[in-house]
């Protein structure tokens, strides 16, 4: 029995090692992809369901990785903010997307007043000492209209300093940009965060979304965050909207913007573009 425990520690330190190792090569290639420019936007359409009409688009990172192909950030976003390369990857994401958008605005397919462009932001990257200025360079140098920007955050940026997090945000909202609340519900949710903190929108996490229409306690929780969003004077929107059962419940409890698979998948700039074109057309 002793000799099978020391044959236990040795096994698992073994596989501690390789993880390590795994890790390490995983963090070089990343690396490597900022600097051989293989990170590229999707975009998703978010759409309001009354009117049919596309009133924004989330950028979302892509890795097209040279042998496996576009790759999903769930895969390597823990690596990149441990290695704090979330930092320079980040500042790309936000520069990129406002240039995409920009460009969206030069071609006449959206334009200022009903269209908002979503960045995701990490804890890490808010909490940079000269974050507004790097946000309010990006809008320089793209020249996108501030009130087109939304930063989408997560509860995990008030763990460390609730009160500079609401000043940081304050001074972002004055440069003329919005907040939505990612994934609200599934982290140390506080009303009292939600309470203080300058958000514009709740972003109804996936997870509820998926299971609503088939678990009453997801359900309930759907309908007690559209109520807290009411109560606050803050709009909605729901995420990872697959099926018309879905969006039919979301409406019936008053949220109509969504944006998922029912609609779009995450697209390529050109397809994104393409996908506009069409709607206008309609
Ligand atoms: P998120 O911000 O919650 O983004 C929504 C995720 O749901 C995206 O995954 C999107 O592709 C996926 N999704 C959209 N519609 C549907 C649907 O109908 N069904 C299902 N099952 N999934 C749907 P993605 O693109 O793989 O991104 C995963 C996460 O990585 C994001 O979750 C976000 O937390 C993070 N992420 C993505 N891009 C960035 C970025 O540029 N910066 C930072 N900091 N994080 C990012
Ligand atoms: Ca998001
Ligand atoms: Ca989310
Ligand atoms: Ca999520």
């Amino acid at each position: 029995a002793k000799d099978s425990g020391r044959n236990a520690i040795q096994l698992f330190r073994t596989s501690m090692q390789a993880a390590a190792s795994e890790r390490l090569r995983l963090e070089n290639e990343l690396r490597q992809a900022l600097l051989r420019g293989e990170f590229e936007l999707f975009f998703q359409p978010q759409v309001d369901a009354r009117s049919g009409q596309v009133i924004g688009a989330e950028a979302l990172l892509r890795w097209q990785h040279p042998t496996l192909g576009a790759q999903s950030p769930a895969l390597f976003i823990q690596v990149l903010e441990d290695s704090g390369l979330i930092l320079p990857v980040g500042g790309w994401v936000l520069s990129e997307a406002c240039r995409a958008c920009e460009q969206l605005i030069a071609e006449q397919l959206v334009d200022g007043d009903d269209f908002s462009l979503c960045v995701n932001i990490s804890p890490q990257q808010f909490r940079q000492s000269n974050f507004v200025e790097q946000v309010a360079a990006s809008l320089r140098d793209s020249g996108l209209p501030r009130a087109m920007l939304k930063l989408e955050i997560t509860e995990g940026i008030v763990i460390h300093n609730l009160d500079d997090t609401i000043a940081k945000m304050h001074r972002l909202k004055k440069l003329g940009v919005s907040f939505a609340m990612d994934d609200f519900g599934t982290g140390y949710s506080s009303l009292t965060y939600l309470k203080r903190l300058p958000v514009d929108v709740l972003k109804i996490d996936q997870s509820f979304v998926r299971d609503a229409t088939h678990d009453p306690n997801d359900a309930e929780i759907v309908r007690a965050i559209v109520a807290m969003a009411r109560s606050l004077g803050l709009s909605m929107i729901a995420e990872g909207v697959e099926q018309q059962e879905q969006l039919d419940f979301l409406q019936q409890q008053g949220c109509h913007l969504y944006q998922g698979y029912l609609y779009s998948r995450p697209l390529p700039l050109a397809e994104f573009r393409a996908l506009l074109v069409h709607a206008k057309q309609r």
